[in-house]
């Protein structure tokens, strides 16, 4: 069987965003999970990929995948945060935190998360949350010693990256990460760096590299910070010098290949199939239906990461109709094979 497992073959469309338009919410988040994860764990391992050579580590040591929305089948109900992500907390250590709550307890897991996140306006984009709500105040404090001791170093490279840092005071105003990171200063919307969200459609050729650059800079300030939780020395310094020399290279990289091109190609917009054409919100039904799998080749959404379509058997051109009985689900590779003229029932 065949795997979408390369970051080439990830794409994720504009139809996507029409997932968090499905009303039930027990069925909207399993369509979520089973629509998103998958793409999200190639692009997220395409990604750590990076980071270990980038910064000479192995991420998955001390990281662990973190995932939203969970879902359980057998739960009564089941939260939805109105969002998607996948990323990178720190593994729960045998040790307790040195993060505690505002009330005396220690935080159980590690408040710090690094994920690609996907809207319903049908965008994604690569987010760090150093902590969240009710973390003591010697936590932010020293989070924003280590941001004010390399930010000459830090803000230039979070430029580069597109990464914009916010937090909110008290009374909302929005201010920079370095000017509000006294604990009395940070609101209750915490601190977000965040990379520019990306429209769909979304892939390899538009979006990707963005979205790898910021999350594996982004990585630098989460190893840090969960080091400062877990009490031990963060290596800020040398990662930024890490991510310095990496990003140089790579802008190098990209300059010989532009230059050996004649012209830069417009990006090629997947054409509007006949799925275009389902009535919104109707495609999801046929995928539950067909239990997110190509009914050609039989690879999944949820196993293989591969973009499903909704195909009309017996095409509209031929006066084939939207009902359910006259729809099906193919793989991208398996509708494209399948011509028009061919109303192959699967
Ligand atoms: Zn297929």
């Amino acid at each position: 069987m065949q795997h979408a497992n390369s970051i080439d073959e990830v794409i994720f469309e504009e139809k996507d965003a029409q997932i968090f338009n499905i009303p039930d919410t027990k069925t909207k988040l399993s369509t979520l999970q089973n629509y998103f994860f998958p793409r999200l764990e190639i692009l997220l391992r395409h990604t750590l990929d990076i980071v270990a050579q980038v910064y000479q580590v192995n991420p998955y040591e001390r990281m662990t995948f973190v995932y939203c929305p969970s879902h359980r089948e057998k739960a009564k109900e089941n939260q939805d945060f109105g969002m998607v992500h996948i990323g990178v907390g720190a593994k729960r250590g045998k040790k307790p935190l040195k993060i505690i709550k505002e009330n005396g307890q220690p935080f159980v897991l590690h408040p710090t998360y690094l994920t690609f996140k996907v809207l319903p306006s049908g965008t994604i984009h690569a987010e760090l949350l150093p902590f969240r709500q009710g973390v003591d105040d010697a936590y932010i404090k020293n989070i924003s010693a280590i941001i004010r001791k390399h930010g000459s170093m830090l803000l230039p490279l979070l430029s580069l990256a597109h990464i914009s840092h916010r937090t909110y005071d008290r009374s909302h105003e929005f201010l920079p990460l370095y000017q509000a990171m006294l604990p009395e200063e940070i609101g209750s919307e915490g601190i977000r760096l965040v990379s520019p969200k990306y429209y769909f459609p979304v892939n390899s050729d538009r979006g990707f590299r963005e979205l790898t650059v910021a999350f594996t800079l982004l990585y630098a300030l989460a190893e840090s910070f969960i080091c400062i939780g877990e009490g031990q020395e963060p290596k800020l310094r040398t990662r930024l010098r890490q991510f310095r020399r990496w990003y140089v290279r790579i802008g190098n990289d990209e300059k010989n290949v532009e230059e050996k091109q004649e012209s830069l190609e417009f990006l090629e917009l997947s054409e509007l199939n006949s799925y275009s054409f389902v009535r919104a919100g109707k495609w999801w039904a046929v995928l539950a239906r067909d239990k997110w799998k190509c009914l050609s080749c039989g690879r999944s959404a949820r196993e293989d990461g591969v973009s499903l379509e909704v195909d009309h058997i017996i095409p509209r051109s031929k006066g084939g109709s939207d009902e359910m009985i006259n729809l099906q689900t193919l793989c991208k590779k398996c509708n494209i094979g399948k011509s028009n003229k061919d109303s192959t029932r699967l």
